[in-house]
């Protein structure tokens, strides 16, 4: 079969032809369905090196999963041959505390995990930018409700995801009119409104440079934009909540400036949590941050999470935007996304 790869470190993709993989005791093989083309991808290929991973290339890329059981390995139960399922992405150990709750991204032991402490399939172990891949463990597999196409269901095992365990982080603080201010409306940002949306009845305040973007917000259902580049934002925001500030901040950015407009936005005992990976940062202190505010940051989120974010597409209450690409143009998938040519998600269907 033809597969996407990365075959060193500092290195574009490449279309490969590889084995078949077959499922061994404990494992299954999925026919691919859809493999979502992610920014972190680009980062793959570009920022990191040898040494910064006990694992490294060469593997099939593809981080965002979704198809149909093909193979079931000897001992495996719980699956029929050819359900529709989604692939959780990160892959721990499986038995340390993080493991157990499902939240595999932050395992205690990843040395442990298959593949010498690989992160996952197209994270040093074979992804799903070919036409079959092999999972480990079916643990790491979500079944997909009825309802929902299985090719939609691989954005969302992470930029519905990611956003979505952001949400549920401060979901109690979210009362109905609290303010919620949601920092860069992009593929995970537009997702992050529609969950505060669906879940929640805050008053939701969106920001971005972009004009297209702040549209983009308001038909996922903000309740008012701001132009995050403007002189006065702050001012606009805090005037949006009447003075009161928000209660949550959720930040999709990530850079130096999205975070000091996170924190001046933000109010007493407000929570914000930097979502976007773009590696800004805060001087936190007593006179720095409004007292009590929570500070933090989050990476991908639960097993179980996938789940209730499968049920919210198939029933309808939340929708992802993509554009699709055969597994022949998967390097121009690629080209697309590194220069912003794309409409929501490049998925990759084999
Ligand atoms: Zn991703
Ligand atoms: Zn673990």
């Amino acid at each position: 079969m033809r597969a996407i790869q990365l075959p060193a470190w500092h290195s574009a993709a490449v279309l490969n032809d590889v084995p078949v993989p077959t499922a061994g005791p404990g494992q299954v093989v999925i026919k691919i369905a859809g493999a979502g083309a992610c920014h972190s991808d680009l980062h793959l290929m570009t920022m990191l090196g040898d040494g910064m991973f006990p694992w490294g290339p060469p593997f099939t890329l593809g981080h965002e999963n979704s198809g149909w059981v093909h193979e079931i390995g000897a001992g495996v139960s719980g699956f029929t041959v050819g359900e529709p399922v989604a692939v959780q992405g990160a892959w721990g150990c499986g038995a340390c505390s993080k493991c157990l709750n499902g939240i595999d991204a932050y395992c205690e032991n990843p040395t442990a995990a298959a593949g010498d402490g690989a992160f996952g399939g197209g994270l040093g172990l074979d992804g799903g930018m070919a036409e079959f891949m092999l999972i480990h463990d079916p643990r790491h597999l979500v079944k997909i409700p009825a309802g929902l196409d299985p090719v939609a269901a691989a954005p969302l095992t992470d930029a519905g995801l990611t956003p979505y365990h952001a949400v549920k982080l401060s979901l109690e603080k979210m009362v109905p009119g609290s303010n919620v201010l949601i920092l860069g409306v992009g593929g995970l940002g537009h997702m992050g409104v529609q969950f505060v949306k669906t879940l929640t009845g805050a008053n939701i305040i969106a920001a971005d440079t972009r004009q297209e973007a702040l549209d983009l917000a308001t038909r996922c259902g903000a309740d008012f934009t701001v132009q995050s580049d403007a002189e006065d934002a702050a001012a606009q925001i805090a005037e949006l909540t009447r003075g009161r500030k928000c209660d949550v901040v959720l930040d999709f950015v990530g850079v130096d400036a999205s975070i000091a407009l996170g924190v001046a936005s933000s109010k007493v005992m407000g929570d914000m949590t930097i979502v976007g990976a773009a590696g800004g940062t805060y001087a936190y202190g007593l006179y720095t941050a409004p007292y009590e505010l929570r500070l933090r940051s989050t990476y991908w989120g639960s097993g179980p999470e996938l789940g209730e974010v499968l049920t919210l597409a198939a029933k309808g209450r939340i929708d992802v935007t993509y554009t699709t690409y055969a597994l022949e143009d998967g390097l121009q998938a690629y080209h697309d996304l590194e220069h912003g040519k794309l409409k929501g998600r490049a998925v990759i269907v084999p």
